[in-house]
């Protein structure tokens, strides 16, 4: 069997693990490098803590599984972060630090900002920079998969990286008022509450979860009158605004809005789009012009969602074994019902828009670019686009042999229309609809 080095068995590994659990697959992963590699353990280098934690807590039962594939022997894999050396025989288990475990993905960087979650960003930048200065407690809500976590992730990340020795508590509110149940059940609480309120940062996710727990909130109360007498930074997130907590007491509301409050909103669709093609960099994918506009018609709510999306699409190409497509796209997330099913075709629109607009359909697929016929067009373009499974290239050959980008900036310019003009709206949704049942 011939020799292979440790650069082309890692990927090996790594294009199997692709296969097997695109979910947790990373464009960083390209950085990993094989730091040693005997009796039967291979040890893998991450580029930095966090990334080493990820691929512990996510990532070991399939690099092992591929390692055990590529590599024909019953291997075991751990994860090094870069201040570790190999180990040299079969450790137990790996130790990693419990407390505040930071998910890599989670960072400034990879967190889009639009109008939805601008003031939000804004204040945890400045915290992370400034901790116990500007907005003390800051207090980030907004509904479920908004990117608050992220925001508190991102805090950590970075205070840590402006100074290595700061004291940061992160946990959920849920976390909290366990650890405060077993203190008292433990006769310990001395030690629980000097862990919270001699932090540098305290940060607390989720804190709706106070309601009703009324000692928890007497406890939470101490801490944070403790922390902020002190000027340390307390970061705090929920589903609600402070105001609207309402099984929470009135002193711990107050609290709450004695420094900044911000809102994060569902984005945008500009913003849905940037967060998908975001999304897909990190994880290594190219996606073809038209998948991330399908993913952001959908899913219009919730940017875990648009996350689960991109997924599926991804999973369904692996397993298939096929590129992503936009029609790829179509069946994975089960859209293509309105147009599968009616077999609408290029000609039907093109001469319901001759008719509605009264241009001929030779002028519609000439070169002729005078407004009265460019604009039928165009809604020729957006029609195809929303109706029918053709390529944006297919469509643009209906078209008078233009290229796809004129047909995506035709679908951009209906689709503005759409939005902000309803007599317009009015009109192609009667022409749709019409489409739809000659069809
Ligand atoms: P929340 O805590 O508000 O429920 P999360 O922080 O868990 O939401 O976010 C859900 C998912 O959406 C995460 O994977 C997160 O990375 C992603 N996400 C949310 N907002 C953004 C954004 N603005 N840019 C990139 N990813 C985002
Ligand atoms: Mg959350």
């Amino acid at each position: 069997m011939a020799k292979q080095s440790t650069t082309e068995i890692l990927s090996d590994i790594l294009e199997r693990v692709k296969t097997i659990d695109p979910v947790n697959t990373r464009k960083w992963f390209d950085d990993l490098h094989i730091a040693a590699f005997d009796h039967g353990l291979m040890q893998i280098a991450c580029p930095d803590r966090s990334c080493a934690e990820f691929m512990q807590d996510n990532c070991q039962a399939t690099f092992t599984q591929a390692a055990q594939n590529i590599t024909g022997h019953l291997v075991s894999v751990n994860f090094l972060d870069p201040g570790t050396q190999p180990a040299q025989v079969l450790p137990d288990h790996i130790d990693i630090p419990k407390h505040v475990r930071l998910h890599p993905d989670y960072t400034f960087e990879s967190f889009v900002v639009g109008p939805c979650n601008r003031l939000a960003h804004a204040s945890c930048i400045a915290v992370s920079q400034n901790p116990g200065t500007i907005y003390n407690p800051l207090f980030l809500y907004g509904n479920v998969g908004l990117g608050k976590t992220h925001l508190l992730h991102a805090v950590c990340h970075d205070a840590r990286k402006q100074r290595q020795d700061v004291s940061i508590q992160f946990l959920s509110c849920e976390e909290f008022v366990n650890g405060f149940i077993s203190a008292i059940e433990k006769g310990n609480l001395n030690d629980f509450q000097n862990q919270y309120r001699t932090v540098d940062v305290l940060i607390i996710d989720d804190v709706q979860f106070l309601r009703e727990r009324e000692q928890s909130q007497e406890e939470f109360f101490h801490t944070f009158n403790a922390l902020y007498n002190n000027r340390r930074q307390i970061v705090l997130t929920a589903d609600s605004a402070p105001q609207d907590l309402a099984a929470l007491e009135e002193r711990l509301i107050s609290r709450f809005k004695w420094g900044l409050v911000a809102r994060l909103d569902a984005p945008s669709y500009e913003t849905r789009i940037a967060i998908i093609k975001k999304k897909a960099h990190l994880r290594g994918l190219d996606l073809p012009e038209g998948v991330a506009e399908l993913i952001a018609e959908h899913v219009k709510t919730n940017i875990r969602e648009l996350e689960g999306a991109l997924t599926i699409i991804y999973a369904t190409a692996q397993t298939a074994g096929v590129p992503i497509t936009v029609n790829l796209a179509r069946q994975a997330l089960g859209v293509q019902d309105v147009t599968s099913s009616k077999n609408v075709s290029i000609s039907d629109i093109i001469r319901a828009v001759s008719d509605h607009f009264d241009v001929r359909i030779t002028d519609i697929q000439s070169k002729k670019r005078s407004q009265s016929i460019a604009l039928p067009r165009q809604v020729c373009m957006y029609l195809a686009r929303s109706l029918t499974r053709h390529s944006l290239e297919e469509i643009g050959g209906h078209m008078g042999g233009r290229d796809h980008s004129t047909v995506v900036h035709a679908c951009t310019k209906i689709e503005q229309m759409y939005k902000t003009e309803p007599d317009f709206r009015d009109n192609v949704d009667r022409l749709t609809n019409s489409i739809k049942q000659h069809a």
